[in-house]
């Protein structure tokens, strides 16, 4: 299968092309048809299986066609991908950066441990994509630097980490926030009771893909 055949746009396919991607990862052919059919998802894949790109190539391309349907205001967070560490949350920005490239979305990366003001400056100037760890998620959001009123995708990735490294109750604060009418998409390597509870929480109707 090609990433053609995925209905991607042009400008989606030519940063996949500079990336040097010349075909989809199983998870990718799998969830990016849901995705893009606005379905919510149950992902059951660890890292290196490509899932990463299998909800940012379909989220940008969302993203992007829901601008293109409206005059252009200012930036307003309307994804937000929610994961356990700083290391993952910089890999998957970086990802949004490459494959929007020849898009026209701004996406920004927050994590704990350094100066917010950096952050808090950049969230200033307007961000369509908000990448974070849950606890400096929180506090910028009591801090009204923050508002999750207009989100309309929410990815939860790497659920069972987020549990084994004790941000259940900070993830299910974040959610609570999160407007009703949404997309759900939800990533976990392993599915734990614990796990598969907060995903039939949280997820309307979800399509299960598994690598
Ligand atoms: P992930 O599982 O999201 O951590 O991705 C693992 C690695 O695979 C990353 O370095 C990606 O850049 C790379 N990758 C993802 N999708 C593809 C693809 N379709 N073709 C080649 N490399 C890919």
């Amino acid at each position: 299968m090609s990433f053609e055949q995925l209905r991607l746009i042009e400008p989606v396919l030519k940063a996949l092309e500079n990336e040097g991607y010349t075909a989809p990862t199983p998870i990718q052919q799998q969830a990016i048809p849901y995705v893009l059919e606005k379905r919510d998802l149950l992902g059951c894949a660890q890292t290196g299986t490509g899932k990463t790109a299998a909800f940012a190539i379909p989220l940008l391309q969302l993203m992007h066609q829901d601008q293109s349907a409206v005059r252009k205001g200012p930036r307003n967070i309307r994804a937000l991908i929610l994961t356990p560490t700083r290391e993952l949350a910089i890999q998957i920005q970086e990802s949004f950066v490459a494959y929007g490239k020849f898009l026209d979305l701004k996406s920004l990366v927050i994590f704990g441990g350094v100066s917010q003001h950096p952050q808090t400056e950049a969230l200033k100037k307007g961000v369509d994509i908000l990448i974070a760890t849950p606890g400096r998620l929180l506090d910028l959001i009591s801090q009204n630097y923050i508002t999750l009123r207009d989100i309309k995708y929410f990815v939860l990735d790497e659920a069972d980490r987020m549990l084994d490294m004790g941000f259940v109750h900070d993830v299910k604060r974040v959610i609570i926030k999160l407007p009703e009418q949404r997309q759900t998409l939800f990533f976990s390597a392993t599915m734990p009771p614990e796990i598969q509870t907060l995903a039939n929480a949280i997820l309307k109707n979800p399509a299960k893909v598994e690598v």
